[in-house]
């Protein structure tokens, strides 16, 4: 799957590396879990840097731990595909904005502002 129609008919392309559009969403129940994993990964002496960054990468984006999805926000209407397991077509769960604090913002600009701060 390398395109995404949005129910809206916005054509998102999940092709992108990184994806503007997608984030990586977190339970909070997994987050020691994927500490420890990337620890893990970091002290394992036996891998090269290069290896080491990719399964650094690969480790949280394969979605090895539970509790960790994927995200996609369409730009047009702000609804979030949200992928269980990537690839996984059609989206589990499709969520559409009711509220924001800001007309036109959506989730990853309202994200990237708090990185400003
Ligand atoms: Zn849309």
């Amino acid at each position: 799957m390398s395109k995404l129609r949005c129910l809206c008919s916005e054509l998102l392309d999940l092709n992108l590396i990184p994806n503007p559009q997608a984030f990586i969403v977190v339970a909070d129940t997994a987050i020691e879990d994927i500490v420890q994993d990337q620890i893990q990964i970091c002290n394992d002496a036996t891998i090269g840097q290069e290896t080491r960054n990719d399964r650094l990468f690969f480790s949280l984006l394969s979605m090895r731990n539970k509790g960790v999805a994927e995200g996609v926000e369409c730009p047009q209407c702000g609804r979030i595909a949200i992928f269980g397991r990537p690839g996984n077509d059609p989206p589990d769960v499709w969520y559409k904005v009711e509220k924001r604090r800001e007309p036109n913002l959506g989730l990853i600009s309202s994200a990237n502002q708090l990185k400003r701060h």
